[in-house]
C-alpha cells in the first residue's frame, strides 16, 4: 500500500513536493489556510482585469530552470520580455541593467565605472561562491569597487533591504543576486495566481487531495505523524499519516510541533528574517516617464526600497488598461509600519513618490496595502554552518521552508526546486 504524506501549506514548495510525490507513488494530502494556493506569490484579480496580480512584485529570470520546466511540464504558457531596471539615484532615474550600462554609467568617472563593472563581470563569471560566505558585504564591496561607486548605487539598495541589518549580510548572497540577474524576465501567462492553481488541478488530477481554508495547529510524531487541523467547517480534528513536510515558516514550525528537543529549537529560533509591505497602486495614466519596470531607490532615507510599474513589463489590456505600480519595502515584522493603517503608508511614501511624478495621486483608481510577515530570511556570513536539514529531530517529519534556499536568494524556482528535492529525499529513504 502506498505511503501517506501530508504536506503543510501550498505554496510553490508545498505544491511542487505535492506533485513529486505524486510521481512517485505516494499518497498527498495538502492542508493549506488561505482559500487558494500560492503563498507569498499568490494574487488578487479585480473584476474588470482579465488577469491575477501578485500580492507583492514577482517575475522569473530566464535562467530560473525549474520553475519554467514545471510550467512546461503542466502546459501553462510563460512570457519572456526585456523590460528596463533602473536606478534613482540623486532624484534622477537612470538605466542600469547590463555591462553597457554600468560602463556608460553617467554619475560615476570612468575609472569608477571599469572598476565596478570589473567587480560586477567576476561575480558574474565566478562559480565559486563559498570562500564569499565568510565575507560581510558592506566591508567587501566598498574595498572591492571602490566607495564611490558602493556608497552611490549599492549600500543604499542593502541598507533599503535590509535596514539595520544590512552590516550582517554575507558576500555569498549578493554574489547570488548578480550571478543569477538576467536583463530578459519571464512571467506566467495570467499571473502566478493562475499558475498556481494549474499546479492544484495537476495534483488533484493526479489523486492527490488539498484543502484549503485548513489551518494546521499540531504536529506530534508517535508511530504516525498526528495533526490537528482546524477548517472552516470543522472545528479541529485529528488526521494521521506516515510522513509530514512542513512548508511553513521555521518559527510557525517550532509553534506547532510538539516534542522538539530544545537544543532544535533555539538553533531554529536563532535564524532571522524580515516581512514586506507592498502598496498596489492603480493609475489612469502611466507613472513613469520610460517604460521602466523596475525602480530601485538609492537613498538610505526613503521609506520605500523600489518603486515597480507591472505595467511596463505585463501589457496593460490585461488589467483593463490600467497602470500598475508597486511600491516595496522589506521590514522586520515588529516595524511600526505593520501597524500603521494603508492611509498612512501610503501617506509616508507620498513625498518620495511625487519626486518622481508630481501628479501621480490625481491618476489614482485605488490602492492597496500587502502585508506578509515573513518574506526574506537574513543571511548572516557562514550560513551554510547553521542552515537546517530537512529531517528534524521528529521522526518522519521533514521541514522545507524558504530559509533553507542556499546560496541563491530565495524564490520560487528555489522553492520547487526545494520541494522536489525533499520529495526526493524522502522516496530515498524508504528503499
Ligand atoms: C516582496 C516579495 C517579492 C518577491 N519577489 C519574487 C520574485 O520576483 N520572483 C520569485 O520567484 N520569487 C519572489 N519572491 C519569493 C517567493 O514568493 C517565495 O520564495 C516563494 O513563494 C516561497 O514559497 P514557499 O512555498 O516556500 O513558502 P510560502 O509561499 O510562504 O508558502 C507557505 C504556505 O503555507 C501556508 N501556511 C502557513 N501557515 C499554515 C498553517 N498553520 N497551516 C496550513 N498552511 C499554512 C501559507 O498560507 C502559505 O501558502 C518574493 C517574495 C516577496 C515577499
Amino acid at each position: 500500500m502506498s505511503k501517506s504524506i501530508a504536506i503543510c501549506g501550498a505554496g510553490f514548495t508545498g505544491l511542487a513536493a505535492g506533485l513529486q510525490l505524486l510521481k512517485l507513488g505516494y499518497k498527498v494530502t495538502i492542508f493549506e489556510k488561505e482559500r487558494w494556493p500560492g503563498g507569498l506569490a499568490d494574487g488578487f484579480k479585480d473584476p474588470s482585469w482579465n488577469w491575477t496580480l501578485e500580492k507583492h512584485y514577482h517575475h522569473f529570470f530566464t535562467n530560473d530552470n525549474k520553475v519554467l520546466d514545471l510550467a512546461k511540464e503542466i502546459g501553462h504558457k510563460i512570457i519572456i520580455e526585456r523590460p528596463n531596471t533602473s536606478v534613482f539615484v540623486d532624484n534622477e532615474i537612470l538605466q542600469l541593467d547590463s555591462p553597457l550600462k554600468a560602463l556608460t554609467f553617467p554619475k560615476l568617472s570612468l575609472l569608477q565605472r571599469l572598476r565596478m563593472s570589473l567587480v560586477l563581470a567576476i561575480f558574474r563569471y565566478n562559480p565559486f561562491w563559498k570562500p564569499l560566505e565568510k565575507l560581510k558585504t558592506t566591508r567587501t564591496l566598498p574595498k572591492l569597487m571602490g566607495k564611490k561607486a558602493y556608497k552611490m548605487i549599492w549600500e543604499p539598495q542593502l541598507v533599503g533591504k535590509f535596514g539595520k541589518n544590512a552590516d550582517e549580510i554575507s558576500l555569498a548572497w549578493f554574489w547570488a543576486r548578480i550571478k543569477k540577474r538576467t536583463t530578459k524576465l519571464a512571467y506566467p501567462e495570467k499571473g502566478f495566481l493562475e499558475f498556481a492553481k494549474n499546479l492544484v488541478q495537476e495534483i488533484e488530477k493526479k489523486g492527490g487531495k488539498i484543502h484549503f481554508e485548513t489551518q494546521v495547529n499540531e504536529i506530534e510524531s508517535k508511530n504516525k505523524i498526528k495533526l490537528k487541523i482546524k477548517s472552516k467547517n470543522i472545528r479541529t480534528k485529528e488526521f494521521e499519516f506516515d510522513k509530514v513536510i512542513v512548508t511553513l515558516p521555521s518559527f510557525t514550525f517550532l509553534k506547532i510541533a510538539r516534542g522538539l528537543p530544545s537544543n532544535y529549537q533555539k538553533k531554529l529560533s536563532l535564524l532571522k528574517g524580515l516581512g514586506a509591505i507592498n502598496v498596489v497602486i492603480r493609475l489612469k495614466k502611466p507613472f513613469f516617464p520610460k517604460d521602466i519596470y523596475w525602480l530601485s531607490v538609492c537613498d538610505k532615507n526613503s521609506p520605500a526600497m523600489a518603486v515597480v510599474e507591472h505595467t511596463n513589463f505585463m501589457d496593460k489590456s490585461f488589467y483593463n488598461n490600467e497602470h500598475i505600480i508597486y511600491v516595496g519595502k522589506y521590514l522586520p515584522f515588529n516595524h511600526s509600519y505593520f501597524q500603521k493603517s494603508d492611509e498612512e503608508i501610503l501617506k509616508t511614501y507620498d513625498p518620495y513618490l511625487r519626486k518622481m511624478n508630481e501628479n501621480y495621486k490625481k491618476e489614482i483608481i485605488d490602492y492597496k496595502v500587502f502585508r506578509a510577515p515573513f518574506a526574506q530570511p537574513l543571511i548572516p556570513i557562514n550560513y551554510s554552518k547553521i542552515i537546517p536539514s530537512f529531517t528534524t529531530p521528529l521522526n518522519n517529519v521533514y521541514l522545507a521552508n524558504i530559509q533553507q534556499v542556499y546560496p541563491w536568494d530565495r524564490g520560487t524556482n528555489y522553492a520547487v526546486e526545494m520541494g522536489e528535492k525533499v520529495a526526493e529525499m524522502i522516496t530515498e529513504r524508504d528503499k
